[in-house]
């Protein structure tokens, strides 16, 4: 197999096929993302301050104020990898080694449409059945959501939003697919999740008659950025197969800010590599 490093620049191209950004994951350990997320307070309470508090009072995980990112490893316990984790997410992804690694296979199926606004984002909640094998390992699809800006960069360049699809394989591995958008054309997947947005923290909506299939969020073309991470969001749990779309796909300018008038934050700072190998392929 060859192996060769090469450094992106913004904007570079590999092959021909622009290089987007990346995405973040989330989840809890068992559940996907931040989606299965239980805290009911969307944001930060601006609590007396004593973000660290032993007395389990802690600020709840957010992205600004006293439950941000830098704080979130001593906010509880068990929050303690995105603190001291080295092999944490999201990444800037701007030097890449080219190998083989094997194509994703989807075998993704339309479900009804159920969204969930779990307080840090809008989840889509998917059916069992639907699932992507790679490396011959299969994977199943749990959940999409959102974050805007993206939470991976490409070569130092952040992308309009991200879409993350937590998969979860027999094993308990999370495998996430982020999928960047650029603003441009309209998104017709995304016209149909935003039609029916649920506004309030812990609410969801279930769309009788609508049904969407996440294969329709993804770029043409499918060559992906990999590599080992974390989730982006508490408890930052380790060992998560990252596999990020190197072409974005279209999403209207509109469309985004429909998100973030929801969600004006939704995006962890990257973290540092410690020594990662990011591999794209061939
Ligand atoms: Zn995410």
């Amino acid at each position: 197999m060859e192996t060769k490093r090469m450094t992106l620049l913004k904007g570079m191209a590999i092959g021909g096929i622009a290089m987007l950004t990346a995405a973040c994951s989330d989840s809890d350990d068992n559940h996907s993302d931040d989606a299965v997320h239980k805290d009911k307070a969307p944001h930060a309470e601006k609590s007396g301050g004593h973000p660290a508090a032993a007395g389990g009072h802690a600020a709840h995980w957010a992205y600004e104020g006293d439950g941000a990112p830098h704080a979130w490893g001593v906010l509880k316990e068990e929050y303690g990898t995105c603190g001291t984790g080295k092999g944490q997410s999201p990444i800037d992804i701007s030097t890449v080694t080219i190998s083989d690694i094997s194509e994703i296979e989807f075998n993704y199926k339309s479900t009804p449409l159920e969204l969930t606004n779990n307080g840090h984002t809008i989840q889509a909640n998917y059916h069992t059945g639907s699932y992507i094998t790679v490396g011959g390992k299969r994977y199943d699809l749990l959940q999409f959501h959102f974050h805007s800006p993206s939470e991976h960069t490409i070569g130092g360049k952040s992308y309009d939003m991200v879409a993350h699809l937590v998969h979860k394989a027999a094993d308990g591995q999370l495998g996430v697919i982020g999928v960047l958008f650029k603003a441009g054309d309209k998104n017709k997947v995304i016209d149909k999740l935003w039609a029916n947005l649920p506004t309030e923290s812990g609410e969801t909506k279930t769309v009788k008659n609508t049904r969407i299939n996440a294969l329709d969020l993804l770029p043409v073309d499918l060559t992906y950025f990999n590599y080992s991470g974390s989730l982006t969001t508490p408890p930052c749990s380790e060992g998560v197969n990252w596999m990020v779309m190197a072409t974005p796909s279209s999403i209207s300018e509109k469309q985004v800010k429909q998100f973030t008038d929801l969600f004006p934050l939704s995006t962890r700072p990257v973290q540092p590599i410690n020594g990662r190998v990011v591999r794209v392929s061939n």
